[in-house]
């Protein structure tokens, strides 16, 4: 299970994305997936500007949830967002959650994503959040 985020990394988040931030009771991260979720971040206010992360939680990948306003567009619009969301669980699922570097996979069973070097030094790594 994943634990929450650090309360400092996320006051960063906040301070920089105000209301596109989901409540903190909704953010279940590790440190390394931040600079993932900022770019998220920062990329869906651009793309789709009306759209709000309701949560996130790593839990052998990155899960997002999401609310569009149902404006009376077309429903597909929910399935573009989807899909435009699969890039970043895609990166989620080789970042590892510790020291975010591109050399993560998957550890089944405890569904995290680690490094071979932060798997070794798993006690460093939860130490820090
Ligand atoms: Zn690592």
């Amino acid at each position: 299970m994943t634990d929450p985020i650090r309360p400092d990394l996320y006051q960063a988040l906040l301070a920089k994305h105000g209301d596109r931030m989901p409540p903190e009771s909704e953010v279940f991260l590790r440190r390394g997936w931040i600079s993932l979720v900022d770019r998220l971040l920062t990329d869906i206010a651009s793309e789709y500007p009306d759209a709000r992360i309701v949560g996130l939680c790593g839990c052998g990948w990155l899960h997002i949830d999401t609310s569009l306003p149902a404006d009376g567009r077309d429903w597909t619009r929910h399935v573009a967002l989807d899909r435009w969301l699969q890039r970043y669980v895609t990166e989620s699922l080789s970042t590892c959650e510790c020291c975010g570097s591109r050399h993560g996979r998957d550890r089944g069973e405890r569904r995290v994503v680690m490094c071979d070097e932060c798997e070794d030094q798993k006690e460093r790594c939860d130490a820090h959040g």
